[in-house]
């Protein structure tokens, strides 16, 4: 017998395992030290009100016979569909019909699985930086090739710099699937609809598809597009992939969904057809419990108070971005997203700024190198700390560089 050997290719991921161990070893050295992550890459607001009284009456509908649900349908409860039908779509004039909507335990799984509806041979393009989930998936898969210095050789790169504020430029070679994600984690980059615009005419010209992560659009507080639905002919070339992970608090409860137009055609097949065939055999729905409590989102209390956290962490992010630009810094990110991106002074590495935040300001955050090579001088703070923290880390930080 043989294993599938890709798995064999996979470079491991030391970032948040050595972010761990330096930590713990300053900790041991500096057991008094009051030290303030502002690394997190989880949500830490509890659940809004209404998706909780939503839980427990779901909770009561499963203790009695008449309400009892067992299976739940494969691709969501009508009454989640709907309200995500009317309530991310058609609430900003995008038609997209219940049975182009699959609810899944949350993006990641999703944005990993969708592989399975497509060639090995077909060429991945990757922005980077990057989320490691859409590399290590096709790298499972056999799209990566071999990894040679820093990168794999069958995927194509869309290097995000500075001068272009870290939005991709167009592929300039061959490529069959686009991976995007906007507001993006980590650079907290959004991109506006005429930019958008132009990744969906690319794709539509060059019969490619865009895998579209949309996992930050609820932090978008201006004009930019949410789905990828609002430019035009995008049904004809993207996958959309939502969740409620960072939009209402939802890490622990899982749940997203994914949305597959009809229109998407690729090579003869119907892609939302195949992901149908794909999720009926591979995946067995999302618990009744968690479905109503993702239903609450979009009630107007449960609406109103997700956006109540999110401007807390928003407000974070300013801060964070405020005393950074104040110290010199050249920061992006902040708005539109939690995470706020800066380039590390003096010409440090990303790691040497670790151990400099670490060691002179007891402030943790994330090295931009661990999210590819483009990364490398920049880092990553996130908003999800308390106000009070965030505070607290930034004005050590500025204290440090204004020495
Ligand atoms: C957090 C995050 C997600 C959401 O993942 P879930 O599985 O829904 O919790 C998706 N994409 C990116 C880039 C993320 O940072």
């Amino acid at each position: 017998m043989q294993i599938n050997h890709n798995f064999g290719k996979l470079q491991t991921s030391y970032l948040f395992r050595d972010i761990a161990s330096k930590t713990a070893a300053y900790r041991a050295d500096h057991p008094a030290a009051d030290i303030i992550s502002l690394g997190i890459g989880d949500v830490t607001r509890p659940l809004p009100a209404a998706v909780v009284s939503a839980l427990h009456s779901a909770v009561d509908d499963m203790s009695c016979a008449e309400t009892f649900q067992g299976y739940p349908p494969a691709f969501g409860y009508d009454f989640l569909l709907e309200a995500i039908r009317d309530g991310d779509f058609r609430s900003r004039g995008v038609e997209i019909e219940t049975d182009e909507i699959f609810v899944n335990d949350g993006a990641k799984s999703d944005t990993a699985n969708i592989g399975d509806l497509f060639g090995t041979d077909n060429v991945v393009a990757v922005c980077d930086p990057v989320y490691p989930v859409y590399v290590d998936a096709n790298v499972m898969s056999g799209r990566g090739g071999r990894f040679v210095g820093d990168h794999w050789t069958r995927f194509v790169y869309l290097t995000c710099t500075p001068e272009s504020d870290f939005l991709p430029a167009l592929p300039s070679e061959h490529a069959d699937i686009l991976c995007l994600c906007f507001p993006n984690n980590p650079t907290g980059a959004a991109i506006d609809k005429a930019g958008l615009q132009q990744f969906v005419d690319w794709a539509n010209e060059h019969d490619a598809v865009i895998l579209f992560d949309a996992a930050y659009e609820a932090f978008i507080t201006d004009d930019k597009p949410h789905s990828i639905y609002e430019c035009d002919g995008a049904k004809t070339c993207a996958i959309e992939f939502r969740s409620f992970s960072k939009t209402a608090g939802f890490t622990g409860v899982r749940c997203g969904y994914t949305v597959v137009p009809k229109e998407l055609v690729r090579d003869g097949a119907s892609l939302n057809a195949m992901w149908a065939r794909r999720q009926s055999t591979k995946f067995n729905g999302v618990p009744y419990i968690t479905q109503r409590a993702a239903a609450a989102v979009y009630s107007p209390e449960g609406a109103a108070q997700c956006r109540e956290t999110i401007a807390y962490y928003l407000n974070n992010a300013r801060v964070i971005f405020d005393a950074l630009t104040a110290s010199g810094l050249k920061c992006w990110g902040a708005e539109n997203s939690p995470y706020v991106w800066f380039q590390a002074p003096s010409g440090l590495t990303s790691w040497q700024l670790f151990d400099t935040l670490l060691h002179e300001a007891q402030v943790v955050g994330t090295p931009g190198s661990g999210f590819g090579p483009a990364g490398e001088g920049f880092f990553r703070l996130t908003a999800f700390n308390t106000l009070e923290k965030t505070q607290t880390a930034v004005a050590r930080v500025q204290k440090l560089f204004s020495n």
